[in-house]
């Protein structure tokens, strides 16, 4: 496999771009290598513009759930653009996405698009201040939020691929009212209200998907809102990730918790440019033009992400591929556990609905400090491996390997033998 042309791009790249890339994820930091230019996508699989065609596991590090350019998404995005693409009023659309997005999750009877999950998640934060006059949240450790500064610190993704503690250029005034606390663990977030009468609320994503995998353990979503509503907070749920990925109602539909706030982003638009924050009718009257909490968006509701969206969910809800995104993860913990005993690799397993990766560690994986147990040479060995067997994963140890619903048996298969191949060669390292 060659990666002639990526490599050529990548130089070009270096010049006008940051690193050749619009995101760090995409960096091929911690692997070690240049970043993979794309060509082009089409249902499981995405093609390098050295002709390398692989199963897409990354899926855009999330949205394309159906796989790439599903017929029905195409053809709305199609018809949508013969009407215009932005023009800064209201749209018939962003009433039905919005329509289809609220009746998802219980708790939320308004919603408001924004452009992106790291919109969504700071409008978030801005609105639970503003609807309790507190001004400090508290985040989890291992927990990535987007790159809002009040978010930038002790998070997952990129930030953890690059074993970065925080940002640059972020003030101190910006994290001073942010307090950290370990994920799975309910006593570290009573310590900080034990501390602290001016908490607003608790910002988590429900399952971590920037550490790596990492489930809620027990009733540690439950116990966490039953605590919040004794203390008057709000629990401010990002599902940027898995909203409509595990469940069409989220992540809080699985495991029966209602936020007071949802960020959403990721599938919402099918691929295109869309975040989302919701809430009860009460919190979202605080929002502008309703509310005196401002935020605002010249993109916001784009008229062909809402359609992208709306064929999106649509087709999503039609094909409810989520009891067979569970046996897909399944079958796929399975390879990487035998393999990894055949070739005698250490490794765990985390997986929720199509959200699954090994981590290099013989620990349990429930929080951040155990995620980082992970051996990341074996992860890049393992990761370069996959590369050559035809399967692109994210370049990173901590991100979610993701499933699409356009995956086929024989996808499965090669994705089998490149587990079989990688975990071989892991082994002789
Ligand atoms: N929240 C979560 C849980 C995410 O996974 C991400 C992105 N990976 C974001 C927020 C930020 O979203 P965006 O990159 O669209 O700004």
């Amino acid at each position: 496999m060659e990666f002639k042309n990526s490599q050529k791009l990548y130089n070009k790249g270096l010049v006008n771009l940051v690193g050749a890339v619009n995101s760090p994820v995409r960096a091929f930091a911690s692997v070690g290598g240049n970043p993979l230019f794309i060509k082009k996508a089409k249902g499981s699989k995405i093609t390098d513009v050295d002709g390398n065609s692989y199963v897409d596991l990354v899926l855009s590090y999330g949205p394309m759930i159906l796989g790439h350019r599903h017929k029905k998404v195409q053809k709305a995005i199609t018809k949508a653009l013969k009407n215009g693409y932005s023009f800064g009023a209201s749209t018939k659309n962003e009433i039905k996405l919005a329509k289809i997005v609220c009746d998802a999750f219980p708790g939320m009877d308004k919603v408001r698009f924004v452009n992106s999950g790291t919109e969504a998640v700071l409008s978030g934060i801005r609105l639970a201040r503003a609807f309790t006059g507190k001004d400090k949240i508290i985040k989890f450790s291992g927990c990535y939020h987007g790159h809002q500064d009040a978010l930038l610190v002790a998070a997952g993704s990129g930030l953890a691929t690059l074993s970065l503690p925080g940002s640059k250029g972020v003030p101190e005034g910006a994290v001073k009212n942010t307090l950290i606390a370990n994920y799975n663990d309910l006593d570290s977030v009573k310590a900080h209200f034990e501390e602290h009468d001016d908490i607003a609320g608790v910002i988590l994503e429900p399952v971590a998907g920037n550490m790596g995998v990492v489930t809620p353990q027990n009733n540690f979503l439950k116990e966490l809102k039953a605590y919040l509503e004794s203390k008057g907070a709000l629990l401010i749920v990002d599902e940027v990730m898995t909203g409509f990925r595990s469940k069409f109602g989220g992540a809080q539909e699985l495991f029966d918790v209602e936020a007071d706030i949802t960020c959403l982003g990721k599938v919402i638009g099918g691929g295109f440019p869309v975040g989302a924050y919701g809430a009860s009718n009460e919190i979202m009257e605080m929002v502008a033009p309703l509310g005196g909490m401002y935020q605002a968006g010249t993109l916001s509701g784009n008229p062909i992400a809402m359609a992208g969206g709306i064929a999106t969910l649509t087709e999503l809800k039609r094909q409810n591929p989520y009891e067979r995104f569970n046996e897909v993860a399944q079958i796929i913990e399975v390879f990487l556990l035998e393999s990894a005993k055949k070739y005698g690799v250490e490794i765990t397993v985390n997986r929720f609905g199509s959200m699954i990766n090994p981590f290099f560690t013989n620990v349990t994986v429930t929080n951040f400090e155990e995620a980082q147990t992970s051996d990341t040479k074996k992860f890049a060995t393992f990761f370069w491996s996959m590369m050559h067997n035809g399967v692109f994963l994210p370049p990173s140890q901590f991100e979610a390997w993701f499933l699409s619903s356009a995956l086929s048996e024989k996808d499965i298969e090669k994705i089998a033998k490149a587990i079989d191949k990688s975990m071989e060669a892991v082994s002789k390292m």
